[in-house]
């Protein structure tokens, strides 16, 4: 077979793409700007604002920020509280407007391609700091939804959200180890002090297979208060996890440019 053979489909194919990128030009998901040739899915400055690029970052826990940053060898205000049932939380972005509306968009307007752009960010950013944590985490768990979540979304954007990370860091991820065994109700409607009620009790194990002595990285889009985060911790740890750990694309009180929500 001749190699440098033309492939007049493929040309015809890319000189369709062209047109209709002529007729109906490729605009970015978040504020509609039309993109560049060099953008993809969202525009350069909406990208911006879908990463914060901390300040600090917390030897403890692993929390990041603009501002208040902690005095070295202290805990951070992102720290778990005492009790926790979790090690600490790496997240991305603070919870603001725009990383709010990716979010919103991606789950629940199924914008899988904005799943893609955080899903980047989460390994641009954190495969590094998780990596430093060194033999500690064994196997990466998305936080599950209850399965009549999971089918009329038609996906747990956890799970999308994990996979890249877990072959970024060269781990296994279960999306089984964990499961929903309640339907609850969803934990931004609630106020914050009503968060643990609502969840307590909704997770249970996946499988019997044995969790001894092993670390779990939990991955969610957004975590606000902790309450799923050491709900999903204290049911790992009961089944005989050593340490539990979690990572999201967007967090509650980073801080940064935008007022968090
Ligand atoms: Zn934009
Ligand atoms: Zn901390």
């Amino acid at each position: 077979m001749n190699p440098i053979r033309p492939r007049p489909l493929a040309a015809i194919r890319g000189w369709g793409a062209a047109v209709l990128d002529f007729v109906y030009p490729p605009l970015c998901m978040i504020c509609r700007n039309r993109l560049s040739a060099a953008e993809h899915t969202v525009c350069d400055a909406c990208r911006t604002r879908l990463d914060l690029r901390p300040q600090w970052r917390c030897q403890i826990c692993g929390g990041a920020g603009i501002g208040g940053e902690p005095r070295p060898g202290r805990p951070c205000r992102l720290c778990p509280p005492a009790g926790a049932a979790w090690r600490g939380v790496f997240s991305v972005v603070g919870y603001g407007t725009l990383p709010a509306r990716c979010v919103h968009m991606f789950k629940y307007q199924r914008r899988i391609e904005l799943g893609r752009v955080m899903a980047r960010l989460i390994c641009e950013r954190l495969a590094g700091p998780i990596g430093a944590l060194a033999g500690r985490i064994d196997v990466i768990a998305p936080v599950p939804l209850h399965w009549a979540r999971r089918m009329g979304r038609g996906f747990n954007q956890s799970t999308l959200l994990a996979r890249p990370l877990a072959s970024a860091l060269g781990l296994p991820m279960n999306p089984r180890l964990l499961r929903r065994v309640r339907y609850t109700r969803r934990q931004a409607l609630l106020p914050r002090e009503q968060r643990g009620d609502n969840i307590r009790g909704a997770f249970g194990l996946g499988s019997r297979a044995g969790l001894d002595g092993l670390g779990v990285l939990l991955i969610d889009d957004v975590v606000t208060s902790g309450a799923t985060i050491d709900e999903c911790a204290r049911t790992l740890m009961s089944a005989g996890a050593r340490e539990v750990w979690a990572a999201s694309y967007a967090r509650a009180g980073m801080g940064g440019p935008e007022p968090e929500e």
